[in-house]
């Protein structure tokens, strides 16, 4: 059978062009894929010399929150596929884009809208599709904060801005006594000043995963589930296979299926999910690969990345695991420009490690620097090589 999928030449005319919104170290590999394709990649981060930036044909630094500058780049660069890698961005300046039939926006314009806000996907997930989340609440005043939780949220709960990422502005109150000081803090955490927060019932989950997704040509693929700890609302170390009742990888599969079939498009997803027995509750979805799957590139045949170029230009996927694995992420630890990194041929040197370091060109204390992957026998080997291979990596002040 012949498709008709044609691949041309990078730099020419007939070149596959795509352009990447957001060049970050997920971004990076996403180009690195891409270009192992001969696919002429375009990197647009907000910076100069971000990692992706560093590895594409061409690179742009704008606003992408501003939709006339990110409209006027789509026009000059034109590629085939626009690919929002972050959830900044002028997404109406995406609908534009799609409406005009000018580029295909990944997975579309809507999902990147919906997933852009805490509010567009838990109404989609919880509302219309009737997914189990936790109990939530929106508000736009503290006054409203307290009378959703003594309406029935309840305490614990978990305040956070609808426009926030990574735990930013994210707190959990116990009591009354939290709620000005949890307040303070979203306005302070979100990506828009004044935003609107939700309140969450706080899940005393078991575990949770990332259920990465990939809606390809032929259908819709299942990783093996990704189990994660995070920090201050930051993942700090992942690994998979994450063991699983049958029900409850069943519900995982299930939930992850209906959440990316309603978003729609092609390409990998990340679905966030709190597993407590057999029950799996939706917490949140990338539609772009996710920090936890960094695991990907130590343990599947095809990284997260790979699967996600592979599905946007319409080539067949494979999902199998090839080894159990793990990761842990090097933070900065330092605020400073142009770091260096001691101890990487310690950290090479634990048996079945990798590490990725990421060139960004200036360190912060919370800051992700770099990533320590490592594949074993078993997750629990796995786990302590990549944690003995990410705190042998020093970041220091050059
Ligand atoms: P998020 O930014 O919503 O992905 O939240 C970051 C992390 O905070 C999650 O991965 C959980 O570990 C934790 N978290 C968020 N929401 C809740 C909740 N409702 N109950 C318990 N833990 C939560």
């Amino acid at each position: 059978m012949r498709s008709s999928i044609r691949l041309g030449t990078p730099l020419s005319p007939s070149a596959t062009r795509v352009m990447l919104l957001g060049a970050g170290e997920l971004g990076k590999e996403v180009v690195i894929a891409f270009q192992r394709l001969g696919v002429e990649v375009v990197a647009v981060d907000r910076y100069p010399d971000a990692p992706g930036h560093q590895v594409a044909h061409r690179a742009h630094a704008i606003d992408m929150t501003d939709p006339v500058a990110l409209a006027a780049l789509i026009e000059q660069e034109q590629p085939q596929f626009v690919i929002p890698e972050i959830e900044a961005i002028a997404t109406q300046a995406l609908q534009r884009i799609e409406d005009a039939g000018v580029a295909t926006v990944i997975p579309t314009a809507r999902a990147a809208r919906l997933t852009m806000d805490r509010e567009g996907i838990r109404r989609l997930a919880a509302e219309e599709l009737g997914l189990p989340t936790s109990p939530y609440a929106f508000a736009d005043t503290l006054h409203e904060v307290r009378a959703a939780i003594e309406d029935g949220i309840g305490y614990p709960c978990v305040l956070k801005p609808v426009m926030s990422s990574s735990g930013k502005g994210q707190s959990v109150l116990r009591s009354t006594d939290d709620l000005h000081r949890a307040w303070d803090h979203a306005m302070a955490g979100g990506r828009v000043a004044g935003t609107r927060v939700i309140v969450e019932g706080f899940v005393d989950f078991d575990y949770e995963i990332t259920q990465l997704t990939v809606r390809a040509a032929d259908g819709t693929h299942f990783c093996a589930p990704i189990g994660h700890v995070q920090r201050d609302g930051d993942y700090v170390e992942s690994w998979q296979p994450q063991p699983m009742s049958e029900a409850a990888a069943a519900a995982a599969r299930d939930v992850s299926g209906r959440i990316t079939e309603a978003l729609g498009g092609r390409g990998l997803f990340g679905v966030e999910l709190f597993v407590r027995g057999d029950d799996v509750l939706f917490s949140e979805v990338s539609p772009r690969p996710h920090d936890t799957g960094l695991v990907t590139l130590a343990t599947q045949r095809l990284s997260e990345f790979e699967l996600h170029a592979r599905a946007i230009l319409g080539l067949p996927v494979d999902v199998t695991l090839r080894s159990p694995g793990a990761s842990a992420v090097i933070y900065g630890g330092v605020d400073a420009k142009a770091v260096a990194f001691e101890g990487v041929a310690e950290a090479l040197a634990v048996p079945g490690t990798d590490l990725r370091l990421f060139g960004k060109p200036e360190s912060f204390t919370k800051r992700r620097m770099g990533v320590a992957v490592a594949s074993a026998d078993d997750v629990d080997t796995a786990r302590s090589r990549a944690a003995q291979a990410a705190a042998a990596v020093r970041v220091v002040a050059d």
